[in-house]
């Protein structure tokens, strides 16, 4: 058992073990906090490096003699690459889940109680059995309960969007071993869940780290829905020929559907959702993790934890639930650092569709209160004509300037003025209902206004309202998206219990007063028909990492390449867990002919260098 009387240096560990030269954003005060034996709440976007946050301070206090870390994850299906990337950085750690039989169960839990391991990851359903929390108290008693790693920690909030009651019952955790630090990580977080992550993880005494949010890599994208498949083809073949992305879909059915339509077009997609078999899911799992340049079309149900690093674009294909759920989804996006797209394609059906499934959740009053609010956040940064960023991180909180890499600021949407079609509208509708005593569709409503006879008109006498063909100016689409914009601010509501017929509500008093001005986005031609927004420069090349190498190092780059493959499919392992594409493009470009040549670049620590060290150097040498 190793044991200094003071703990390695944090730095140290990140050179040795990690083989990085800095700390990034917060990550220093964080981890000296935590090593120091400090609670925290950390709060970074996903892929602002939360992982280190809490296994460089395990690292360092089992190397003072304290134990185990237990790393809380829900993610069962990551917890082998997870754990295998730690191996590959030399550092001993395990897993306890349902995959492992009974003997390798008792082995890791032989090597837990000896205080051997480093970092066990389980997941909380696991660590709040009785048999677990008697081991855990066997390593208290001999001091070796080093500290309590939450990952996914918003999961204990019902506001979150991943809610999980297991977490709440990780509360056992304070309780019964009150000296144990916790740090406890989230890429979600705005005040509500926030807040409610403090009380429920009982953290008030916690110190909180938060991060910007910004993702300056990502470019927001968000496209007027006409047919989203045919739009989302022409997306992926103009910007993201064979590059690895995910699409998400509303239901099971569209996901199947889209990842047939893109596999006709040639791509090499797959689909994902709970309706699948277990053993299919983690397949395509594995194969999205394991292979370049697949598109997973998946439920919300994938994507928590992975962490590729080189997904090169994330489309939705129906509007999430809220921000939050956007922001961590799109997050997914170019971890990398590299240029990377978040694309959505929103229309009215959206808008309907979201309302509904709020109004129709079995759900109380206030919760309704609380999604609606959320809802409406999403939406008005769907009809946003300004920064999409700028509104994103003002959401978390941060103020922002507008970004030069969002659909807005590159090319400035046209805006109208719909405040007098919007009163038209309304005030058509609430005629419509003074005559007739029911209510309509929006298509009759969009009729009248314009002045067209059709049967229906002539069989209510609609012909002869007031404001019968008063809107003869405006452009169907023009007055769809006055419309989407009503409803989507509140200012008008669609009964899906009566047919979709349009409904006045409060909010409808202050735009047919004037009172509200409604500024709309000039219904913009589908992104196929605009001018390219982006010329491919990284892009074209094999792969962002390696764009400024010459020939030769793109031959170098090539072969490491190959050679990673196989160290990945002999290790049953991901490619970026042994080196990233970063890293195999540094040593490409430095062409090493030495160890000491390898010293030094990012990516590369003490047990990569030696365990691969040679094998790189052999891969350059041919050329
Ligand atoms: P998160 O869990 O916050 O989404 P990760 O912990 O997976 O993010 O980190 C994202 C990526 O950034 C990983 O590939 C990780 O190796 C890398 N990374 C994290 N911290 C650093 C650092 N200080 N220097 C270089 N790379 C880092
Ligand atoms: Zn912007």
């Amino acid at each position: 058992m190793p044991s200094t009387a003071s703990p390695a240096e944090p730095q140290q560990i990140l050179q040795e073990v990690f083989g990085y030269t800095a700390f990034r954003g917060p990550q220093a005060p964080i981890v000296d906090h935590v090593t120091a034996g400090g609670d925290a709440l950390v709060l970074m976007p996903t892929g602002g490096g939360k992982s280190l946050c809490y296994q460089i301070p395990a690292i360092a206090r089992q190397r003072a003699g304290r134990g185990v870390t237990v790393v809380v994850s829900p993610l069962i299906a990551l917890m082998h690459d997870q754990v295998g990337a730690l191996h590959e950085a030399g550092v001993d750690a395990a897993f306890l889940n349902s995959t492992l039989d009974w003997e390798q169960t008792q082995d890791v839990e032989r090597r837990m109680l000896r205080g051997e391991i480093t970092l066990l990851y389980a997941a909380p359903e696991r660590v709040t059995t009785p048999r677990f929390l008697s081991q855990l108290d066997s390593l208290q008693e001999r001091g070796k309960l080093s500290l309590f790693a939450i990952d996914e920690a918003h999961c204990v909030s019902q506001w979150g969007h991943d809610f999980r009651p297991e977490y709440r019952a990780l509360t056992v955790l304070h309780e019964r071993y009150a000296g144990v630090p916790r740090i406890a990580l989230t890429a979600t977080a705005d005040a509500l869940t926030r807040a409610d992550i403090v009380e429920r993880l009982q953290l008030e005494e916690a110190r909180q780290f938060v991060s910007s949010f910004d993702r300056p890599n990502i470019r927001y994208t968000i496209v007027e829905k006409k047919d989203a498949t045919t739009q989302l083809l022409r997306f992926i073949e103009r910007e993201h020929e064979g590059d690895a992305g995910v699409v998400y879909c509303q239901s099971r059915k569209r996901v199947e559907d889209v990842a047939q339509t893109l596999r006709d077009a040639g791509a090499n997609a797959l689909p994902y959702h709970a309706g699948l078999d277990a053993a299919v899911r983690q397949k395509h799992q594995d194969r999205f993790l394991r292979e370049e340049g697949i598109v997973m079309v998946a439920t919300i149900a994938f994507g928590m934890g992975i962490d590729k690093p080189d997904v090169r674009f994330v489309a939705h294909l129906d509007m999430p639930k809220n921000i939050e759920g956007y922001y961590q989804e799109t997050g997914r996006a170019g971890r990398d650092g590299a240029a990377a797209d978040a694309w959505m394609a929103y229309g009215l059906q959206d808008v309907v569709n979201q309302r509904r499934m709020i109004d129709e959740s079995p759900a109380g009053e206030e919760f309704k209160q609380v999604m609606r609010g959320k809802l409406d956040a999403l939406l008005s940064l769907a009809e946003a004509s300004d920064c999409r960023r700028v509104r994103l991180l003002g959401y978390f909180g941060e103020k922002s300037t507008p970004c030069g890499n969002c659909d807005n600021c590159v090319s400035p949407p046209q805006v109208w003025d719909g405040t007098e079609a919007a009163r038209k509208l309304l005030s058509t509708i609430y005629r419509v209902q003074q005559q007739s005593g029911i209510s309509f569709g929006a298509g009759h409503i969009m009729d009248i206004l314009r002045g067209k006879t059709t049967e229906k008109v002539t069989q209510f006498g609609h012909g002869s309202l007031s404001t019968f063909g008063i809107g003869s100016e405006f452009s169907e689409a023009q007055l769809r998206g006055v419309l989407r914009q009503l409803i989507a601010t509140g200012a008008l509501a669609v009964d899906a219990q009566a047919y979709n017929t349009l409904q006045l509500t409060e909010g409808s008093r202050a735009v047919l007063k004037g009172e509200t001005q409604v500024l709309l986005r000039e219904s913009v031609s589908s992104p196929a028909e605009r001018k390219p927004r982006r010329e491919k420069t990284a892009r074209s090349a094999p792969s962002p990492a390696a764009a400024t190498l010459d020939a030769t190092g793109q031959a170098r780059f090539a072969a490491l390449k190959a050679w990673r493959a196989e160290v990945a499919r002999e290790h049953n392992l991901p490619a970026y867990v042994i080196f990233h594409d970063a890293t195999l493009a540094s040593i490409a470009e430095r062409a090493p002919a030495t160890l000491e040549d390898l010293q030094g670049i990012s990516g590369i620590g003490a047990k990569k260098l030696e365990a691969y060290g040679s094998d790189v150097l052999r891969v350059c040498a041919a050329f």
